[in-house]
């Protein structure tokens, strides 16, 4: 920045050569200097005034004015409408010189300046009126007229359409924001900041009027309590010029809440956003509650869900078990049959099934009475439990009868079993050893190549039972369904 002849009572003007582009708020700045650059390298030195006609008749001319050089004054040539207005009267016509505000003087020595240079040259004007500051750009731009004569293009605006703006938002900012200047003691401490604009949502937080907080001092604004401990934050951004984001800040003022407060430094001062969010987080607080209670109602759930499982789970095994034995009742039995049947197919082994019966157990029960008959029935599912792994299904298929099939028992195997079985129960002592009980079974086998119906194959089981229950008891009877099914005779 440069100062050219600036005198006491004259307005501030600051001056730049350079940097023209990043300075202006207006992007029609740029675009003329861009021309201008061109058509002076296109006319090497001073532009033709007539390169500017297009600019001058356009809707921009309003925010220009023509100004010819004439014995060491400038003489307006064309004044655009918005320049008139800002000057508050039309010059054209008339020399600059002429004109009785101090002002059009000041800038009597920048344009001679501009001229004698041939440099493009900006200038913002800053200025108070009514209270608010305010400022207006220039651009001037050297030229030649065509009777050889310096000349120059300004372009003038006010930069007010921008305060308006900043001051609109300022306004319909739903977060508060204060304005303060620091208000320095003696030594150059910060004793206090005086608030200098306030806009309406912090005058709300706050309880006031913006107009009655405007000249207040912070201090008797924030209680103390609170404003201990933001001082240090709004020292440190008035002393650095960073700006400063205090988290949460818990203020316990006339309203009580959480606030995020920042700061950042506007000359010796400072500017103070203040968001409020105590709903933001009586909300965030409500969410917890509820995902807490959700969390607890979920595991609730799960662990009914398991508790069901597990209901269903001894349902199914109390369904399916003989509640004397422990085995498999009729039904898993058949059920355990036919999953094993209608998985196999022709190339599968053949599987047998074995039916046995105890015999005269009705005398069993008449002699040594019915609780000594359970016994019995139990002692019997026990040995022929542990006499087979994973690879039979053993099952009570009701009152005194059971049932072992072997998913793989080719040939005559399962007669092989059956008949190791029955010798086991003739062979075993039951009841007490002064009054012992012996009991025989009958057993009837059948072999069947799958697939095949679980039905065909207790039905031929059934038949060979039959058979040994009539061939005298306490016997094996085989009766060959794989000579059945290819048409021979049985076994
Ligand atoms: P068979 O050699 O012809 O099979 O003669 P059996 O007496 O064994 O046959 P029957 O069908 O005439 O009688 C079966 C007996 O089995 C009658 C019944 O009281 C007895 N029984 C059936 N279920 C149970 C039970 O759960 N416990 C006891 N203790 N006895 C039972
Ligand atoms: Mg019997
Ligand atoms: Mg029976």
């Amino acid at each position: 920045m440069a100062s050219l002849g600036s005198a006491a009572g004259q307005p501030e003007i600051e001056i730049y050569f350079d940097g023209i582009e990043r300075r202006t708020v207006f992007a029609e700045v740029r675009d003329l200097l861009d021309d201008w650059r061109h058509a002076a390298r296109e006319d090497g030195g001073l532009p033709r005034r007539d390169r500017f006609a297009r600019h001058i008749a356009g809707p921009g001319g309003v925010n220009l004015m023509l100004l010819n050089a004439e014995n060491g004054d400038f003489r307006f040539d064309v004044v655009g409408d918005q320049v008139s207005a800002l000057f508050g009267h039309d010059p054209t016509g008339r020399l600059l010189g002429d004109m009785p505000y101090p002002s059009a003087h000041a800038y009597m020595p920048r344009y001679k300046y501009c001229i004698e240079t041939g440099a493009p040259t900006f200038t913002v004007q800053r200025k108070v009126s009514f209270g608010v500051p305010g400022a207006s750009e220039r651009l001037l731009l050297p030229l030649r007229q065509e009777n050889g004569n310096a000349g120059m293009l300004v372009y003038v605006r006010s930069r007010a359409d921008n305060y308006d703006l900043i001051r609109a938002v300022f306004n319909a900012s739903q977060h508060g924001i204060l304005v303060v200047s620091a208000m320095r003691d003696r030594l150059g401490a910060v004793a206090d900041f005086e608030i200098t604009a306030v806009n309406s949502s912090a005058a709300a937080l706050f309880g006031g009027d913006p107009g009655d907080l405007v000249g207040k001092g912070l201090k008797s604004l924030l209680p103390l309590a609170d404003l201990e401990r933001v001082w240090p934050d709004l020292h440190a951004s008035l002393e650095t010029g960073v700006t400063r984001v205090y988290e949460a800040l818990e203020a316990s003022g006339a309203r009580g809440g959480v606030y995020r407060i920042s700061s950042a430094r506007v000359g010796d001062g400072l500017a103070i956003t203040i968001s409020d969010l105590t709903q933001l987080q009586k909300t965030m607080q409500t969410l917890e509650t509820q995902h807490a209670s959700l969390v607890k109602v979920n595991a609730e759930l799960r662990s009914e869900v398991a508790r069901r499982r597990r209901l269903e789970a001894e349902l199914k095994q109390l369904a399916e078990t003989d509640p004397l034995t422990g085995i498999a009742n009729r039904r898993r039995f058949i059920q355990s049959m036919t999953d094993c049947l209608d998985g196999a197919d022709e190339t599968a082994a053949q599987s047998a099934l074995i039916l046995f019966d105890i015999d005269d157990f009705k005398a069993v029960n008449d002699r040594y009475g019915h609780p000594a008959g359970d016994s019995v029935l139990r002692e019997i599912a026990r040995i022929v439990s542990g006499h087979f792994g994973d690879d039979a299904v053993f099952g009570r298929l009701g009152g005194e009868e059971f049932g072992v099939f072997l998913p793989e028992a080719p040939g005559e195997h399962g007669c092989r079993i059956a008949e190791t079985l029955r010798r086991i129960i003739a062979g075993t002592v039951h009841g007490d050893p002064g009054r012992p009980i012996k009991v025989t079974a009958s057993f009837g086998v059948t072999t069947i190549q799958p697939p095949c119906e679980v039905e065909t194959l207790v039905a031929l089981a059934d038949e060979a039972l039959y058979a040994a229950k009539w061939q005298g008891r306490n016997r094996v009877e085989y009766n060959c369904a794989v000579a059945h099914a290819h048409g021979t005779e049985a076994g």
